[in-house]
């Protein structure tokens, strides 16, 4: 029993004191202030300093930062020369972007398919000697995608490119990080003609390609296509991860293989993804195959914060603070070369 309150009349915590104790709040996750987190998929080298000050600023400790998107390639087809450049700017940066915010910065090179590439086997005999290098600790972002930039790429095409990685990241024992694609989700009202549906992603819309795969379910279609790619190539489903992990793909990933899933919630704005759905996958499935990434990048609305900010959402959504330590830290570990401590 405290001592009655010196407030000069009631107060809140003067009642409090009455409260049964099984309607008390539990003590506050004071652990989940300090826990370290790894961002297993960010673009952090297209950010401000400011943005990557953020990282550090709210506990990152760990980050891949994954250099294959062909939103930073001008030139449309691409060439292999071009791909090859954002791995040659990430590689010349990473060492300055760990001396100056602390975190270990690591990356992910890959071929994207989200344009077409004019001389694929080019860059792919040339990815060899990039996967041997010590700070390359996965291949991708890669995968299937329905529909191109500008100009189509076929199935079997995107296809064979994304194995030819696999194959690669078998001989070279690296995990592949998968570029799933997401269901769009319902927006309150259409925008103005001419501005697309996401204001807030620097892409000029109109220039899309029109679907090279148009079934039921293209987006599922191609995680299953990915999968495929994986077994044919000998590729341990376990080495594979899916990201943006969503609710059209969670049950065919969690219950047909063995891949991990990573539920992007960097731009909930955009795919619909958020600490909720991480917690519900949690409830579902257990935390053994999930982890968390912000996929931050300069060319749309993200939140450095954001997986800081899901540490705290999934306690307050009623994850243990071992489940939470495990898919932001200890699956990340797992599966990548991250330094252990
Ligand atoms: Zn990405």
């Amino acid at each position: 029993m405290t001592a009655p309150h010196p407030t000069k009349r009631p107060t809140d915590a003067t009642y409090l004191d009455d409260r049964d104790p099984a309607e008390d709040p539990p003590d506050p996750p004071r652990e989940l202030l300090t826990l370290p987190w790894i961002d297993i998929h960010n673009h952090a080298h297209t950010l401000s300093w400011d943005d990557r000050e953020r990282y550090a600023l709210s506990g990152c400790r760990s980050m891949m930062m994954v250099a294959s998107g062909y939103h930073w390639t001008p030139y449309k087809p691409v060439e292999a020369d071009d791909i090859r450049f954002l791995w040659d700017d990430a590689i010349n940066r990473r060492e300055a972007i760990e001396r100056n915010h602390f975190f270990e910065a690591k990356l992910g090179l890959g071929v994207h398919t989200g344009v077409r590439i004019e001389d694929p086997e080019e860059l792919l005999a040339a990815m060899d000697a990039y996967c041997a290098l010590d700070e390359v600790v996965a291949v991708g972002e890669t995968g299937v995608v329905p529909s191109q930039h500008v100009e189509r790429w076929g199935v079997d095409e995107q296809r064979a490119v994304v194995q030819a990685q696999m194959e690669l990241a078998d001989e070279h024992g690296l995990p592949v990080i998968l570029h799933t694609p997401n269901t769009a989700s319902e927006s309150k009202r259409a925008y103005r003609d001419g501005l697309g549906v996401t204001p807030g992603y620097e892409k000029n819309a109109g220039l899309g390609a029109d679907p090279v795969l148009d079934g039921e379910n293209p987006a599922l279609e191609c995680v299953k296509l990915d999968v495929a790619a994986a077994r044919d190539a000998g590729l341990p489903e376990e080495r594979v991860v899916a990201s943006h992990a969503d609710r059209n793909n969670t049950e065919y990933l969690m219950e047909q293989t063995d891949c991990y899933l990573s539920y992007t919630i960097g731009h909930s704005w955009l795919v619909g993804v958020d600490a909720a759905d991480v917690a519900d996958a949690i409830d579902e499935y257990g935390p053994e195959r999930i982890m968390v990434d912000t996929d931050c990048a300069n060319v749309l609305r993200t939140d450095p914060y954001a997986l800081k900010r899901a540490i705290f959402e999934l306690y307050r959504y009623g994850i243990d603070p071992d489940d939470i330590r495990r898919v932001v830290l200890e699956n990340p570990r797992a599966v990548f070369d991250f330094e252990q401590e």
